[in-house]
């Protein structure tokens, strides 16, 4: 049996996701009165091979995530071996001794949520980027003001290095890094909506202090219309394209 055939029908079953999602987003941008072009998909293939990211890569997948470190590493460099050239976004909590790793193959890190973890990436991408230029990195934010559950807390009700505004200064200030944006993970529905609301508004505000600023990565599978409908720009979809991952993450 040849390699071709097994990878068949798993590549019709990721073109099918990857329509179908395609179509909801079409949708949604179409009620939000927004051009389609406006929005970016990226594919989130954490717990798949790297296999699928080659599928993905030849259905024209451009843009794709991960949420762990180990095996984002392994899996980009497999790619990379594979021929095939997608941009690698790193979306998932990430601890300080992991951004050496990160800057070698992240080319946006959506999930920077506090100054020293600004700082720590900062350095990391200083020695590890040579040549590649800043790293494009999104400060994420708390839309549920519970800075334990990971996201930058807009105010003052936390400590220092938690509060929103102080880790955009802190990223806008490195020199090894550029300020694009900000990301959040809306609570579960029936929330979604108003989350993603008020985010819209946050985003807006944030864009009046950092003209820079274009990116708001925001929705998942279940909630990508409200997304749309309140202003993101770039949707991180896994399982609407993938299929439902197993429980171990
Ligand atoms: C897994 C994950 C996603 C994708 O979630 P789906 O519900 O599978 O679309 C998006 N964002 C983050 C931060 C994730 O960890």
């Amino acid at each position: 049996m040849g390699a071709a055939a097994m990878t068949d029908e798993r590549q019709r079953e990721l073109a099918a996701g990857l329509a179908a999602v395609r179509e909801r987003i079409a949708a949604a941008c179409g009620a939000a009165g927004r051009p389609s072009d406006s929005v970016t998909l990226i594919v989130v293939t954490k717990t798949y091979p790297a296999q699928d990211v080659v599928r993905l890569a030849g259905l024209g997948v451009a843009e794709v995530g991960e949420n762990r470190d180990q095996e984002a590493a392994a899996k980009a460099a497999a790619v990379a071996a594979a021929g095939a050239a997608v941009r690698w976004h790193f979306i998932g909590q990430l601890q300080r001794n992991k951004c050496r790793s990160v800057v070698g193959y992240a080319d946006m890190v959506h999930s920077v949520d506090s100054v020293r973890l600004a700082t720590a990436l900062g350095a990391a991408a200083a020695a590890g980027r040579v040549g590649a230029g800043r790293l494009d990195v999104l400060a994420q934010v708390s839309l549920d003001g519970l800075s334990h559950r990971g996201g930058a807390v807009a105010g003052d009700a936390v400590a220092p290095d938690r509060q929103l505004d102080r880790v955009l200064a802190a990223i806008a200030a490195d020199d090894a890094l550029r300020l694009r944006g900000l990301m959040a993970v809306a609570p579960p529905a029936p929330s979604a909506g108003p989350a993603f609301a008020r985010l819209g508004a946050l985003f807006a505000a944030v864009r009046q202090r950092y003209p820079q600023v274009d990116v708001l990565s925001a929705g998942m599978s279940g909630d990508l219309e409200d997304a749309v409908a309140h202003g993101a720009t770039h949707l991180r979809i896994g399982s609407a394209v993938l299929g439902a991952r197993a429980a171990l993450e």
